[in-house]
C-alpha cells in the first residue's frame, strides 16, 4: 500500500511538473528573453521552445508504459510467470541468471520503440541525429553483450554473497558493489569507451598550448588530451575528464571544438577543472555509495518479509526474485529525493563557473555558454518549479548572471 501511495505521488508530481514546463515554455515562445536579446536569434528560441515542449510530452508517454510495465511485472503477475516458466526448467544460479536476464530483456524491448522514436524522430527533426540505422543496432548489440560479460559475474557474486544467509549479507554485497564501481571507473576509458568511439590525441598545436597553460596554471596533472567523435551519434557537444590518478584524460567533443573560439574553449575545461579541484567526482561518488548502503540495508530487512513479496504479486519467495522486486521498485521511492541531488548538482555548477571565472575568463565562458544552448536548443525559459526539480545545470539566465558578478 505503501508502494501504491509512492507510485500515485511520483505519477501526479511528473504530470504536474510536465505540465507546468510545457505551459511555461509556451508562454515565452515569442520572445527572446530581454537577457539574451541580440545574442539569440528568435528562430533559435523558438526551437529550443520547442525542442523542450516535444520532449516533455515525449516523457509523459514514456511514463505512462513504464508504469504500466511496472504494474504488468508486479500486480499483473508478469514476474510469477517469468518465475514459473523457468523453476520448471532450470534451478539454482542458471535459473537465477535466467529470470533476471528475462526481465531485463523484456524492459529493453519494450524501451526499444522509445529509443528509436527519441533518435530518429524528435532528435532527426531537430537537426541532432547523426546515427544511422545501422550504429543504432550495433551499439545496441555492443551494450547487450557488454551486458552480459560484465552483468553474469557481477550477478554470480551478489547472489553468492546473498546466499551465504549471513545476516550482514547486504554489508558484504554492499563491499563488493563499491569495489566492482571502482574499477569500472578505472577501466571505462581504456577498455569501455574506445568500443563505442574514437579519441584520437588533440593536435590543435595553439590550442594545446594554451590548454597546457591553463592546466600549469591550476597545478593539474592530465596524461592526455582527447578529441571523440562525438559527430559520430550526435551534434550535441561537450566536454569532460575521465580516470583517476595517473589515467586522467579530458576529452573533448569533436562538435564542441568546432563550434567554440580556443579562448571559450579554455574557458569550458577551466570550469571542469573546477569540478575536479572542489571534488566533486569523489563527493558524488561517496554520496551514491551511502545511498547505495541505506538501500541494501533496506533489502536486508524485507528479503524475509511476506509483505515485501506478497504485497508486490509474488507468491513465491526467493532471493532473485527479491532482487528483482527490490531494482523494480526503488525508483518509485527515490523519486521524491530528486530535487536534493539536483541542488547538489546546481550548486556544484555554480562552484565550478566560479572556479572558471577565477583561472579563466567569465566572459570566455558567458560566449561559450550562450554558444552551447543554442546549439543544444537548451530552452532559455524552463518553468522555475520544473527546473528546481530535475535541472542539474542552473538555467542559463541565474547561471550567466552569477558570472556577470565574477
Ligand atoms: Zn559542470
Amino acid at each position: 500500500m505503501l508502494f501504491l501511495a509512492a507510485l500515485a505521488l511520483m505519477i501526479v508530481l511528473r504530470l504536474i511538473l510536465a505540465w507546468r514546463q510545457i505551459s511555461h515554455v509556451m508562454r515565452h515562445r515569442s520572445e527572446v528573453p530581454t537577457q539574451f536579446a541580440g545574442r539569440v536569434e528568435i528562430a533559435a528560441h523558438q526551437k529550443a521552445a520547442d525542442y523542450a515542449i516535444d520532449r516533455t510530452r515525449f516523457g509523459v508517454l514514456r511514463l505512462a508504459v513504464e508504469i504500466l510495465l511496472l504494474l504488468a511485472f508486479t500486480f499483473a503477475g508478469g514476474l510469477q510467470a517469468l518465475h514459473d516458466f523457468w523453476s520448471l526448467r532450470l534451478s539454482g544460479l542458471a535459473y537465477d541468471i535466467a529470470l533476471v536476464f528475462s526481465v531485463m530483456f523484456v524492459s529493453g524491448i519494450v524501451d526499444l520503440p522509445f529509443s528509436l522514436y527519441s533518435q530518429f524522430v524528435i532528435e532527426e527533426k531537430f537537426g541532432f541525429n547523426r546515427m544511422t540505422l545501422r550504429l543504432f543496432v550495433a551499439d545496441l548489440a555492443k551494450q547487450a553483450a557488454l551486458g552480459m560479460v560484465i552483468g553474469t559475474p557481477v550477478l554470480t557474486a551478489v547472489l553468492w554473497l546473498m546466499a551465504q544467509r549471513s545476516s550482514y549479507w547486504w554489508l558484504h554485497v554492499w563491499l563488493f558493489w563499491c569495489g566492482f564501481n571502482l574499477l569500472i571507473l578505472f577501466v571505462y576509458p581504456s577498455w569501455i569507451a574506445p568500443l563505442f568511439n574514437k579519441f584520437t590525441p588533440l593536435d590543435d598545436e595553439p590550442l594545446k598550448a594554451r590548454i597546457q597553460a591553463l592546466l600549469q596554471r591550476c597545478g593539474f596533472a592530465a596524461s592526455g588530451l582527447f578529441v571523440m567523435d562525438g559527430s559520430k551519434r550526435s551534434n550535441h557537444g561537450n566536454a569532460y575528464f575521465t580516470g583517476f590518478g595517473k589515467t586522467k584524460r579530458i576529452v573533448f567533443f569533436d562538435t564542441l571544438l568546432g563550434r567554440l573560439q580556443p579562448v571559450e574553449v579554455e574557458a569550458v575545461l577551466a570550469h571542469e577543472l573546477g569540478h575536479f579541484k572542489h571534488r566533486h567526482v569523489i563527493k558524488r561518488i561517496v554520496l551514491i555509495f551511502g545511498l547505495s548502503l541505506a538501500f541494501l540495508a533496506a533489502l536486508g530487512q524485507a528479503i524475509d518479509a511476506d509483505w515485501f513479496f506478497y504485497g508486490l504479486g509474488v507468491t513465491t519467495k526467493n532471493m532473485a526474485l527479491a532482487l528483482i522486486l527490490f531494482f523494480l521498485v526503488v525508483p518509485v521511492f527515490t523519486f521524491i529525493f530528486t530535487p536534493v541531488t539536483s541542488l547538489i548538482s546546481r550548486r556544484h555548477e555554480y562552484e565550478a563557473d566560479r572556479y572558471a571565472a577565477d583561472h579563466a575568463s567569465a566572459a570566455s565562458l558567458i560566449e561559450a555558454l550562450v554558444k552551447l544552448y543554442e546549439d543544444n536548443a537548451s530552452t532559455l525559459t524552463p518553468d522555475p518549479l520544473h527546473s528546481l526539480f530535475y535541472d542539474s545545470h542552473p538555467p542559463a539566465a541565474l547561471r550567466i548572471a552569477r558570472l556577470n558578478e565574477c
